[in-house]
């Protein structure tokens, strides 16, 4: 299993490389890799497992946080209302469009790969469409859909996302967004991506 050993950190080159497409029909490694990953995220969320091999919890990673190249991440996050989980497997992403209107997660976004001192707030596009392969961890199928995503969720997509193209989320931060709404959550989250 993938502990926090296993996350690169800001520095290593590898986090600032656009990664690669993945090749199609998905490699049994590359299935492997995204499994790997969503159960860092699960264990991650898990308070015992968590606290018994030093996780840092997360509700996203991407596949070059963990030294793979390549376009793939996982995430694992319910809605700002604590209604609706979105978990997905996801390869090959592209960000079809963005709305004008803007959000950010007013705890400020972390990152497993920054240190949790440099958390920060982040302006984020409050809605993208997006045309993703979806895999299905369970079944071992994918499908090619578009997806469009709002508030929390969308963030999530957008931080991991930007880890495809070798953006990190500090690149982006500001101390202050006046005129932007935050994301209203219901329950307090402690969040890294
Ligand atoms: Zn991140």
């Amino acid at each position: 299993m993938l502990t926090m050993k296993d996350i690169r950190q800001e520095g290593d080159p590898i986090l600032r490389m656009r990664a690669k497409d993945v090749e199609l029909p998905l490699s049994k490694e590359d299935y492997e890799t995204l499994k790997a990953m969503m159960e860092y995220i699960l264990n991650s969320q898990d308070d015992q497992i968590a606290a018994e091999f030093g996780l840092r919890p997360a509700v996203g990673l991407a596949a070059p946080q963990i030294g793979v190249s390549k376009k793939m991440f996982c995430m694992n996050a319910f809605d700002e209302k604590g209604e609706v989980l979105h978990r997905y497997a996801i390869v090959n992403p592209k960000i079809l469009s963005s709305s004008e209107e803007r959000c950010y997660v007013p705890g400020g976004e972390g990152c497993l790969s920054v240190d949790e001192s440099k958390n920060g707030l982040v302006p984020r596009a409050k809605r993208i469409r997006a045309r993703i392969l979806l895999v299905d961890l369970i079944k071992g199928t994918s499908d090619a859909v578009m997806i469009k995503l709002s508030g929390f969720p969308a963030v999530v997509f957008q931080h991991e996302y930007d880890h495809l193209m070798g953006v990190l989320f500090i690149d982006k931060k500001q101390a202050e967004l006046p005129d932007i709404k935050p994301i209203v959550f219901y329950h307090e989250e402690d969040i890294a991506e």
